[in-house]
């Protein structure tokens, strides 16, 4: 295989930030450049606050990009210190012109306007970043989509390079990414599989065996190789049929809740077979995010595009399930409130679309708050581990800019102060773990916080083992002490988890 030397990721977001990280740790020999249009990320992904929030990718992030000195413990084990080969720039056409292997890994939302709107994939962005390296890429390079497309979009790159590189070698491979946000990093580390679609061309499975060798510590067994137009329709079937399972779970919660049998005890029974399994059938608000429902309908519009209207709608299905589950409870919480919501105030734990993370695309949260301040509130307070407070409420202003109960916290305990509901929408340990006790609300202040504030670093200890265990190995200079932040710099605020981290150590 010949060595790759240079990668380019472009596009510095949930995906092309840390698994350009990932690839940079474990290969200390490729330059990976991560490359985005948007200044002020690259700018935060070269400083200490890096713009996502993941367990584990400041560690990651902070070995490759800055690199390592060589220790010398008194003339024993001297320790080789690693050059920087992790980087974050705007300059795309000259990454992408240096590259042996360019990633996309843009946006690729659900289509707004036009044929399509709604469910349709808007692969414009996409299109257009292709455009750019067909300009630019060196002959030979091979183009990797990370990003997820729906199926056959390797043809339409395929037109793109025909037209601005004629008779240029270009090889299009598919490499669907299955991270997880919250675990990002865990995920990258240990994939349960590495996607590779290519062309059964020798070019093409020269291409893929280049690619699989930049996954240099994935066992081979977990590297698998398909066609592209499979690889390209995978990823949206993964995402398709995990939702699947939580609508599934949750119309059962709606049966649960009307005959006196217990959810949880279902998902149990049902889960210890082994053909169900037991993962993602817990009951709760439903699936939000990016990535869960534009997926569903991209497959979906697929289906409908190639006439066949019954698998469409067996899909959109899974999507509306979803959406009802979220008035439903929005309705059982104006049940348990007597029907009325004026004169008083409503917590909501959790904004972000789920724990460990600050990512608040297509989070659930948002159409619960809007839809309680239609009621009239007094007060919405909202507490998110994940979320700065001026974050959330300068979101909620977007969404609700004549609505002035809306408050957020950065502290728990003062988002419950004389509340009449606690709505739990998210699965944070900490909301959990100690339980919030009964008389939590007159604990002396003082104590609460520190109870909290323990609870909390026993968490981020604990999500970054699995991360810092792995580094540690490779490097384990790096990892012995954690860098200060400066107190008070104000950029820790923008993340309380992050924060909290940095000044516990
Ligand atoms: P994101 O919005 O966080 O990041 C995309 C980045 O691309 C942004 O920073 C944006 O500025 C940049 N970008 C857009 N146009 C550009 C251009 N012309 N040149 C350079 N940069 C440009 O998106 P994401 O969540 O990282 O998702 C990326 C893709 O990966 C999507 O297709 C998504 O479906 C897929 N995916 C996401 C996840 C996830 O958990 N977020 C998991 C698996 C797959």
């Amino acid at each position: 295989v010949n060595q790759v030397s240079k990668v380019c990721f472009v596009g510095a977001g949930y995906v092309g930030g840390p698994t350009a990280a990932v690839v940079a740790l474990a290969n200390p020999n490729i330059k990976v450049t991560v490359v985005d249009k948007d200044a002020t990320r690259i700018r935060r992904w070269n400083s200490k606050h890096l713009p996502i929030h993941e367990p584990g990718l400041y560690d990651v992030v902070r070995v490759a990009r800055d690199g390592t000195s060589s220790i010398n413990t008194h003339g024993q084990n001297a320790i080789q210190g690693r050059a920087p080969n992790l980087f974050f720039s705007t300059d795309c056409d000259q990454s992408i012109a240096e590259a042996d292997i360019v990633f996309l890994s843009v946006n690729t939302p659900t289509k707004m306007r036009g044929i399509g709107a709604g469910s349709a994939t808007n692969t414009a962005i996409f299109e257009s970043v292709m455009r750019s390296i067909a300009r630019v890429a060196k002959p030979g390079s091979i183009i990797v989509e990370k990003s997820t497309v729906p199926c056959r979009t390797a043809e339409v790159l395929q037109e793109i390079l025909s037209i601005y590189r004629p008779g240029v070698p270009f090889e299009i491979l598919s490499n669907p990414e299955f991270l997880a946000e919250g675990t990002a990093i865990s995920d990258l580390l240990h994939p349960s599989r590495v996607l590779i679609g290519s062309s059964t061309s020798s070019a093409g499975l020269a291409a893929a065996k280049r690619l699989a060798s930049v996954y240099s510590w994935v066992p081979e067994s977990a590297i698998l190789h398909v066609h592209t137009w499979s690889s390209e329709l995978a990823k949206l079937v993964a995402n398709a049929m995990l939702a699947q399972r939580i609508s599934s779970i949750n119309s059962i919660s709606a049966i649960c809740e009307k005959t006196g049998a217990n959810i949880k005890d279902i998902s149990k029974a049902v889960g210890q077979d082994p053909r169900i399994g037991s993962k993602f059938l817990g009951s709760g608000l439903g699936f939000g995010g990016s990535c869960f429902k534009k997926d569903i309908l991209s497959l979906s519009y697929l289906a409908e595009s190639l006439d066949l209207p019954e698998v469409a709608a067996y899909w959109k299905s899974v999507v509306a399930m979803n959406e009802w589950q979220g008035n439903r409870f929005v309705h059982r919480v104006m049940h348990s409130l007597n029907g009325s919501l004026f004169g008083k105030r409503v917590t909501v734990f959790g904004y972000a679309f789920k724990k460990n993370t600050g990512d608040t695309r297509e989070s659930l949260a948002i159409p619960v708050i809007q839809q309680l301040a239609a009621e009239g509130p007094t007060e919405i307070s909202i507490y998110d581990p994940g979320c700065a407070p001026a974050d959330i409420e300068s979101e909620m202003r977007a969404y609700l800019p004549s609505c002035t109960a809306i408050r957020a916290y950065a502290d728990p305990y003062e988002a419950c102060e004389g509340t009449s509901a606690v709505l739990i929408l998210t699965e944070w340990d900490q909301f959990r773990y100690p339980p919030l006790p009964e008389a939590s609300l007159n604990v002396e202040a003082g104590s609460a916080k520190l109870q909290d504030a323990l609870s909390r670093f026993a968490h981020i200890q604990s999500q970054l083992t699995p991360a810092k265990r792995w580094a540690a190995k490779q490097m384990p200079q790096a990892f012995a002490v954690e860098p200060e932040c400066d107190a008070g710099c104000g950029e820790c605020a923008r993340g309380q988890q992050t924060g909290a981290a940095k000044h516990a150590s």
